[in-house]
């Protein structure tokens, strides 16, 4: 046997600096700045190498920031960021186009249907890569779907996709603020938390959560949000949705954590 045998198998990993939720144009509760090119563009400044963006209840802006993006990075994943029955946020990511527009039907046919009031709850803009505005969402994004925290997992699971309860340290809409725990047999891939500073507080509150792997986002509605203190950080063999799933699964060498966003 040769001397190296045990290296044969270890791939060489990279560190992707990541952020898996982001807003654009068309969440309402967003500001126009939050377009494709400002999006990519902020992302290459920061050093992100992975964006998803996961808008409430629908990916029709997806396709424009993937164009924009070109062959990247950043990678941009598809995401949507569901408001369940509970009022608990889910952050929901997906391998492909195909499969979120699949799950973003299923969510849309769940949604009150209720117009939006732009003068209320702002415009819904969906665009395309050169900006410009292809149509305006009748349907208000906001609000919840008649679909339990478990309806939700269950059909991300069956699509292959990753959930991660939205900013779960948040006093509302959120997974441990209104369920209280985290429900014994729902599958998640991860946590997201909006401050990580204050992780070890939330460890002391929720002993049972000391296993799991936790995120931090932006959630930018804002561009100037993007810009974090501490960042998401994959070590990956190669930028592709099914090298971030390892990570989270900590196959293979591959892992995820938080860390201080590395401006260089
Ligand atoms: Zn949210
Ligand atoms: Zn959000």
């Amino acid at each position: 046997m040769s001397v190296f045998a045990e290296q044969i198998d270890v791939p060489m990993l990279t560190r992707y600096q990541a952020d898996l939720h982001i807003h654009t144009v068309l969440s309402p509760c967003a500001s126009l700045d939050m377009g494709p090119a400002n999006i990519v563009r902020a992302a290459r400044r920061l050093g992100t190498g992975i964006i998803a963006i996961a808008d409430h209840h629908s990916v029709a802006n997806v396709p424009a920031v993937a164009e924009y993006a070109g062959e990247g990075p950043p990678l941009v994943i598809p995401g949507i960021e569901v408001q369940t029955k509970e009022e608990v946020h889910l952050l929901c990511l997906f391998p492909d186009l195909n499969t979120a527009d699949d799950f973003a039907a299923l969510i849309r046919d769940k949604l009150p249907p209720v117009r939006n009031r732009p003068d209320l709850f702002g415009e819904q803009v969906v665009v395309n890569g050169a900006e410009e505005i292809l149509y305006f969402e009748e349907i208000l994004l906001a609000g919840s779907v008649e679909m339990t925290v478990e309806a939700v997992a269950r059909e991300v699971i069956k699509r292959e996709g990753l959930l991660i309860p939205s900013h779960v340290d948040r006093p509302a809409y959120s997974l441990l603020a209104n369920l209280g725990f985290l429900p014994p047999g729902l599958t998640v891939h991860a946590l997201e938390i909006s401050r990580p500073q204050h992780i070890d507080k939330l460890l002391t509150e929720h002993p049972n959560l000391k296993d799991i792997v936790f995120i931090t986002s932006s959630d930018a509605h804002f561009l100037s949000q993007m810009d974090t203190k501490y960042v998401t950080v994959f070590y990956l063999a190669g930028l592709t949705f099914g090298e971030i799933k390892l990570a989270f699964g900590g196959k293979a060498g591959r892992r995820v954590l938080i860390e201080a966003r590395d401006t260089k």
